[in-house]
């Protein structure tokens, strides 16, 4: 049988980074297996599900290159692939296992359930053993009173029993007898609960393998009882370890930018992003940490899965980025940088030969682009520095000597039409500085840096200079 596998999210917000994981393990588990990567959207809950989610979540997982063979938009053999679209279908299936007594109708309503759950709570027990007045109603009589109209909800009949399964992350769980009540597969408004629905879909669509957070293990004990109920065999089941911020609690919006819009618009590059993630509950088979999605495709196997809570550090995937990034060719390296930066800055002024030098050099100073400005400072900024370091450089009398020596150079120089300064003028010019006005060591290094550059320190100044507009460097001596 060929691996079918769903990312099957649920349109109340934008892509989180936790559900990209999820479609990034099932987008390279069906291509390691040659199987099929299926999107499902579940979108029953009305209230909390909008189509711009739905459509913001197919862009996102574009951008990070997990297209599906199968989905709303592409189509396939088991559509629809929208819940909403596919109501008649768990209604019959809800209204079989009432036919069949393994599920019921049951008129509580919600004053009355308040009410058993305040009693449970006085009582110390869980509330779900409090809602199952109407298990035992006569089907007769419950027919009739929902014909009448009255308001119902369907409950599922747990058959109250152990449920035991073996999860390919987590091993052997076993769920307690009483862990669950009878809970409600339909709601009052004839809207099919993510339980009921996912079981239906997952069956239906032929579903192999099933790989989610762990936090849906809880659920995983009523989809089992549906699975029984139905006869049906369940698939195989893989839930992914907690994604957590460094203070080891599930990973929520105060840990910082956590859907995967938010580093698009940072310029992250997916491929980081892609191989950061992975790397969050999966392990490499020879412990490589930077891959492209292609790369790990074919090694891709479900025993590499590491069970303990995953800590997602943004530095980390700065570092990752800033890998990925070194890896671009000189051309993809400009594409990706050059429109990160604000359209009137002026490396865009800048031939394409010098564009692509000055970032072939600065790739090596940043992980990611949102640094970028602040280096090319270096190259561009005109205001003289401020601070110690500079006031301590100024202060010394060899530094005035170099300062004037290079304002001479710079001006004769502009005066001859020339755009940048080149590294055999200036390695001249410190020579000159330190045969003719005898100068050595920092005082020397440091002078010639304040002269050129107007900062105490910096990146190689045989790099720097000769990437610098003579236009800067002209302002920078008041010429
Ligand atoms: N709609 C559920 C969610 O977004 C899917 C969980 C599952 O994969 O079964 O969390």
């Amino acid at each position: 049988m060929s691996v079918r596998v769903r990312f099957a999210p649920s349109p109340t917000g934008y892509l989180h980074i936790g559900g990209a994981r999820t479609a990034l393990y099932c987008h390279l588990y069906a291509k390691a297996k040659g199987g099929s990567f299926v999107l499902r959207i579940e979108d029953t809950d009305l209230e909390r599900s909008k189509k711009e989610y739905e459509d913001a979540m197919i862009e996102d997982l574009k951008w990070c290159g997990l297209e599906n063979h199968e989905g709303p938009v592409k189509g396939g053999d088991y559509g629809p692939y929208r819940q909403s679209e596919r109501l008649d279908l768990y209604k019959s299936l809800a209204q079989q296992l009432v036919d069949e007594g393994k599920a019921y109708p049951c008129f509580l309503t919600d004053e009355e359930l308040e009410e058993l759950t305040e009693k449970a709570k006085a009582e110390k027990n869980s509330p779900h053993h409090y809602h199952d007045k109407y298990r035992d109603l006569d089907p007769a009589e419950a027919k009739k009173r929902v014909e009448a109209g009255e308001t119902h909800v369907i409950r599922f009949k747990n058959p109250r029993k152990k449920y035991t399964f073996t999860d390919i992350v987590r091993g052997e769980v076993t769920f307690p007898e009483d862990m669950v009540g009878d809970f409600v597969i339909m709601r009052s408004n004839g809207m099919p609960v993510y339980n009921f629905c996912c079981v239906i879909d997952d069956w239906k669509m032929e579903m192999t393998h099933v790989m989610r957070a762990e936090e849906h293990l809880n659920n995983t004990v009523r989809q089992l009882m549906i699975y029984e109920a139905f006869g049906v065999k369940p698939p195989e089941f893989a839930h992914c370890s907690l994604l957590v911020g460094e203070d080891r609690q599930k990973l929520s919006k105060r840990h910082g930018a956590t859907s995967v819009v938010q580093y698009k618009d940072q310029k992250y590059l997916p491929q980081a992003l892609m191989n950061y993630l992975c790397l969050l509950g999966w392990s490499h088979p020879d412990e490589k940490d930077i891959f492209d999605l292609d790369e790990i495709a074919p090694i891709f196997d479900l025993s590499r899965f590491t069970k303990a809570p995953a800590l997602y550090d943004i530095e980390k995937l700065k570092h990752f980025n800033g890998e990925h990034m070194r890896r671009l060719s000189p051309d993809d390296l400009l594409s990706y940088l050059k429109p990160t930066l604000p359209s009137d800055h002026p490396f865009h002024t800048q031939s394409e030969g010098w564009q692509k030098d000055c970032v072939g050099f600065f790739k090596e100073k940043i992980n990611i682009p949102a640094e970028l400005p602040e280096h090319l400072e270096v190259l561009f900024s005109t205001e003289p520095q401020r601070g110690e370091a500079v006031d301590e450089v100024k202060g010394w009398e060899t530094t005035a000597a170099i300062q004037e020596y290079i304002k001479t150079e710079v001006s004769k120089l502009a005066e001859s039409g020339a755009e940048f300064i080149t590294v055999d003028q200036f390695n001249d010019w410190t020579n000159h500085c330190k045969k003719e006005l005898k100068i050595k060591g920092k005082f020397l290094f440091k002078g010639m840096r304040l002269a050129l550059t107007g900062m105490a320190e910096g990146p190689d100044l045989k790099v720097v200079i000769p990437l610098t507009p003579m236009s800067v460097m002209k302002a920078r001596h008041g010429l």
